[in-house]
This record gives structure tokens, C-alpha cells and sequence, in this order.
């Protein structure tokens, strides 16, 4: 399991372990949560109806396609729930940790399908599903990997799936993808049936403390899941910021900032390779580091020098963009960590 380092020392750490974004939250975003703060003593719209009409408008789906819940961690177990009752969730390992928890608190049986290297092994991954199978989960860009999917691939994958199994794409991070050999998930929801895409506004939007994520559904299947979901909705301060966030002008912020973000990505991934470590190609906002049997010394060796990482033991180390001073201090720590001998 992978176990973030914790932190020791008087000054506070660099944590580059959750994958959030290093950005504050916006002034006009921390207006709205302070403004719902007004009212903390009403329940939340149960219906979500704003949120859900802006991402209704923002995604060109009827609003009947479109679940919100809290975070897409827990959007996701509820929908893998609502699809029971074939006991099977086939799913990528190594990939998200949170899948096989997810999976079992949903009542299913996690069935995980090794990688291709950094990637998913969709041949593999399209064998792995039977007529016990509730669903397939795949993770695009990969956490911990950082990987992005190829659109021939998931198609040639989408054709064998039969079309009464759904496929939940999990993109948590596709705001920071930009290789357009990989596919829009909402592009796969239009041309497959069985396609539902997962989102949050934990990473780019910068929500994470809030907990809300969406999913786009085939409509055919979100009755089920809106009957079990009556009593999981994001909150009331939650959905006010989301619904912020997507207008224009924060928009045009959010994705200025993705942009600096993945030129910085760009730069470490540079300066990882020159100074002799491999790394993973990344279109998330995190890198991957496979530095097998030294994934947890580094990481240890990372937190004495005020940097947390993420080890994952025997496997390698995820690694969060942050600021380009942070990310200079990381590259700092490897260089004197390599001339020591690691
Ligand atoms: N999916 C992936 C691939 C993730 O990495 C994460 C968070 N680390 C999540 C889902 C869950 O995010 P949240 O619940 O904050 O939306």
C-alpha cells in the first residue's frame, strides 16, 4: 500500500504526495465559500440542480447523464454500487490505490489486470471480463504512473467489451492531459453505450478540501444510481465553489494555470532524466519515478530534507508537480542524494 511519508522537523514540508495543485485557492472562489458560509445551518440542495445545469451546459449532456457526489473517490464507489449485482470490477494495477477499497466498499470483487509497463494492458484488461464482470475501471492519465491512454487502443478495447458491461473512465486528471494521441473521455461517452466518465474538482480546480466530483452517465443508468445516491450529495459550500469555478472568468484562470503547470512538469521530467533517473512520461501533474527497491529509502531520505513523497514499496515513487522554487529544492535533494550514493 502506498503510505505517504510523514513529516519531521520545525519547518513545515514540501508535500508533494496528494497530487494537489501548489496554487492558493482563487479570491473570487474563497468569496463564494465565505458568502455560502452564511448559511451553514441549511442543508445543501440535495439535487445539486446548479451545479448540475452548469456542467450540463460546460458538457453539451442533458442534465439526466450527470451524477455529482462527494469527490470523485466517492462518486465512484457509489456508482460501482448502483451498477451491482455481477460481483466483478476489472481495474488497472498498478494504479489508483484507492480502486480495491473503492471496489470492496461497493460490495464487488476487485479482479486487478497487471500493467504493460507504465500502462494498462487493455488486451489483457478485455480478456479479464466475463459474465461475473459489473464493470471496468480505467484510469486515465494513470495515478501512480502517470501514463495517458492512446484513442486506438481504447477504442479497439471498447469494441471487445460487451455492451452491457460499463466502463467508467476516471479522469482526475485530465485537465493536465496534452498528447492528443489520448482520447476525451466525453468523446468515448458519445460514441459507447456503455461509457460513464468520472471527474473532480480536487486537482485543477483546486478543491480538493471540499470534497466534489462529478460523472457523466448513459442516462439508462443513472436512474439506478440517483435512488442510492438520495443521501450522498456534495455540501452546500462545495457546490457553490464548483459552480464558480466553471464560470468563464475562473475558467480562464484554472486553465492558465494548467498551462504553467504542465510547462513545469516539462522542466522536471528534464531535470530528473539529466541528472540520470528514469521517468515516466507524465500528462497528469505528478511523476512517476520507477525506482523499485529504492522507492522507500529515497522517499525517507526525501522527508529529512523536508520533501514528501509517495512511495509506493518495491515499485517506485509519485512524485507532485509544485511550484518551480519547490520543484528547484526537489531537484536539489535528488542531485545530493544521487553524489551520496542512493
Ligand atoms: N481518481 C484518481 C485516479 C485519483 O488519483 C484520485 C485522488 N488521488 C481520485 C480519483 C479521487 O479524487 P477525489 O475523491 O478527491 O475527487
Amino acid at each position: 500500500m502506498m503510505t505517504p511519508a510523514t513529516a519531521v522537523g520545525t519547518q513545515p514540508p514540501a508535500d508533494l504526495s496528494m497530487n494537489e495543485t501548489p496554487y492558493p485557492p482563487l479570491p473570487g472562489i474563497r468569496r463564494v465559500v465565505e458568502d455560502a458560509a452564511a448559511t451553514l445551518q441549511r442543508y445543501p440542495d440535495r439535487t445539486s440542480s446548479a451545479l448540475v445545469a452548469a456542467l450540463s451546459a460546460r458538457l453539451g449532456v442533458g442534465p439526466e447523464a450527470i451524477l455529482v457526489g462527494p469527490g470523485s473517490a466517492g462518486l465512484c464507489q457509489h456508482l460501482v454500487q448502483s451498477l451491482g449485482p455481477r460481483p466483478d470490477v476489472v481495474h488497472p494495477a498498478l494504479s489508483f490505490e484507492g480502486y480495491p477499497l473503492i471496489i470492496g466498499n461497493a460490495g464487488a470483487r476487485p479482479v486487478p489486470v497487471p500493467m504493460d509497463g507504465y500502462d494498462h494492458d487493455l488486451p489483457a484488461m478485455a480478456d479479464a471480463v466475463t459474465e461475473r464482470t459489473r464493470c471496468v475501471l480505467l484510469c486515465n492519465p494513470n495515478n501512480p504512473t502517470g501514463t495517458a491512454l492512446r484513442r486506438d487502443d481504447v477504442e479497439a478495447f471498447l469494441d471487445r467489451v460487451p455492451a452491457d458491461v460499463p466502463v467508467i473512465v476516471d479522469e482526475a486528471y485530465r485537465e493536465f492531459v496534452t498528447d492528443p494521441r489520448s482520447p476525451d473521455g466525453m468523446d468515448l461517452y458519445r460514441a459507447y453505450d456503455n461509457v460513464c466518465v468520472l471527474r473532480t474538482f480536487s486537482k485543477a480546480y483546486g478543491l480538493a478540501a471540499l470534497r466534489v466530483g462529478y460523472a457523466v452517465v448513459p442516462p439508462r443508468l443513472t436512474r439506478a444510481a440517483a435512488l442510492t445516491g438520495a443521501v450522498f450529495f456534495p455540501g452546500a459550500l462545495a457546490q457553490a465553489a464548483a459552480v464558480a469555478s466553471l464560470t468563464p472568468e475562473v475558467g480562464g484562470e484554472l486553465t492558465r494555470r494548467c498551462t504553467e503547470l504542465v510547462a513545469a512538469r516539462a522542466g522536471l521530467v528534464g531535470a530528473l532524466r539529466g541528472l540520470g533517473l528514469t521517468v515516466a512520461p507524465s500528462e497528469a501533474n505528478f511523476v512517476w519515478l520507477p525506482l523499485g527497491e529504492r522507492a522507500v529509502p529515497f522517499a525517507e531520505r526525501a522527508r529529512e530534507a523536508g520533501i514528501l513523497v509517495m512511495a509506493l514499496p518495491g515499485a517506485g515513487v509519485r512524485i507532485t508537480v509544485g511550484t518551480p522554487e519547490v520543484n528547484e529544492r526537489l531537484c536539489a535533494f535528488v542531485r545530493a542524494a544521487l553524489a551520496d550514493g542512493l
